[in-house]
């Protein structure tokens, strides 16, 4: 078994690091996960029983817009980082980056340590995403100094090799889930929606990070317009201190008049349970998604879901078949999809119980933790 030092520069649990624990948990008896910043996540990885050190404890800046990647400023902290990645390196058989600062900073230390390098991409590397600076060095470290690129979709490999990366570095691998978290029980259900005051309402649910591209407003603006036994439930908090769309949103609310359609529940860590007192799970980004784990979640819940048609919600639904698609940010498109689910039960429970099926084979844990242990004793033995 290899021994792996994992990357990751985030304190909190978004999506690339709630794929991390599920990639770190076979190899946990020999690796260890480095973070660059203190915070929820570590604790997530204690609770799964994975080694974990927070090895700085100023956090380098995770704008993802910054204009330039590591500002000179930080140079004083990346120093002693790199350097202390390096030595621990060197007791691993290689590094492991799961963001774009675990990959500059793996990047230089794979070189200084002679470890290979991996680098597990979880982005679109598209302007809206990211500036041409960011995009330049990511590119370029990965060219030079990665031996894999694992890509969580199609629509990252695309926009990596689009940006310049080499294709024969990268490996489509998809987020893996195990199927068994997401049964809930009839009885755990109903409690919950009683505890939510959902009761005979129809319950659409966002499971999301606040934050603009996510497009909470969209769906706001879909509620609007959508009949009034509609309700709105989002989950998930402002995890890069998107305090003004939060308030922003709150503002859209009041002046719609939808104050008692909308419950926002902040960060759960319930989410199958949530997702299963749902009619409904809507994803709404603005921009094209790398992968969109919310989506196979909700298929794996057995709910409907509706995602914005682009980047690697894609692939994975086909619409009419195991899902919905509508145009990103268009509003009255959503909401005629959501009417449609109200009125016609049957065919999105249909369409819930294909999706589940599929979800249930195509993005199982164990077979995607498979992929990736193929992949890696391919190259590194
Ligand atoms: N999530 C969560 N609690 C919340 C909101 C979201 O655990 O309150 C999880 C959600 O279930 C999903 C992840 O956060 O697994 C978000 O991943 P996604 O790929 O959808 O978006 P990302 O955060 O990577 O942009």
């Amino acid at each position: 078994m290899l021994k792996i030092l994992f990357l990751d520069q985030s304190g909190k649990p978004g999506g690339a690091e709630l794929c991390l624990i599920d990639i770190a948990k076979p190899y946990r008896d020999r690796s260890l996960v480095g973070l660059f910043a203190d915070g929820s996540f570590k604790t997530l990885l204690q609770e799964n029983k994975i080694p974990v050190e927070v090895l700085t404890n100023q956090s380098i800046s995770v704008k993802k817009d910054s204009s330039f990647f590591l500002g000179l400023n930080s140079l004083k902290q990346i120093i002693p980082l790199i350097i202390k990645v390096v030595k621990i390196a060197r007791g691993y058989d290689l590094i492991y980056a799961n963001t774009q600062k675990a990959l500059v900073i793996g990047a230089i230390a794979s070189f200084f340590a002679r470890r290979p390098l991996v680098y597990h991409l979880h982005d679109i590397l598209s302007k809206e995403h990211f500036s041409l600076t960011n995009r330049w060095i990511a590119v370029n470290l990965a060219n030079h100094l990665a031996s894999v690129v694992i890509a969580n979709s199609q629509a990252s490999q695309t926009a990596f090799i689009e940006a310049g990366g080499r294709k024969e570095l990268t490996t489509v691998i998809y987020n893996g889930f195990e199927p068994k978290i997401y049964q809930t029980d009839e009885s755990d259900i109903r409690q919950l929606q009683q505890e939510l005051g959902l009761v005979g309402k129809f319950v659409v649910g966002h499971f999301s990070r606040l934050s603009p591209w996510k497009g909470q407003h969209i769906l706001i603006d879909a509620l609007a317009q959508s009949p009034p036994q509609v309700t709105v439930l989002l989950v998930g908090d402002a995890l890069f201190g998107e305090q003004d769309y939060v308030q922003q949103l709150h503002r859209q609310i009041r002046v719609l008049g939808l104050e008692k359609r909308v419950k926002f529940l902040g960060f759960r860590s319930d989410i199958p349970q949530l997702m299963a007192a749902c009619d409904l799970v809507a994803h709404t980004s603005t921009f094209a998604e790398p992968f969109g784990r919310v989506i196979v979640e909700a298929m794996l819940c057995g709910t409907p879901v509706i995602a914005s048609k682009a980047g690697g919600a894609m692939e994975l639904i086909k619409p009419g078949i195991n899902g919905f698609l509508f145009q990103p940010g268009d509003s009255q498109e959503l909401a005629q999809v959501i009417t449609a689910c109200l009125h016609q039960r049957h065919n999105s429970a249909t369409i819930a119980h294909n999706a589940r099926k599929m979800a249930i084979q195509r993005f199982n844990v164990s077979n995607i933790n498979q992929q990736i242990a193929q992949l890696l004793s391919s190259k590194f033995r």
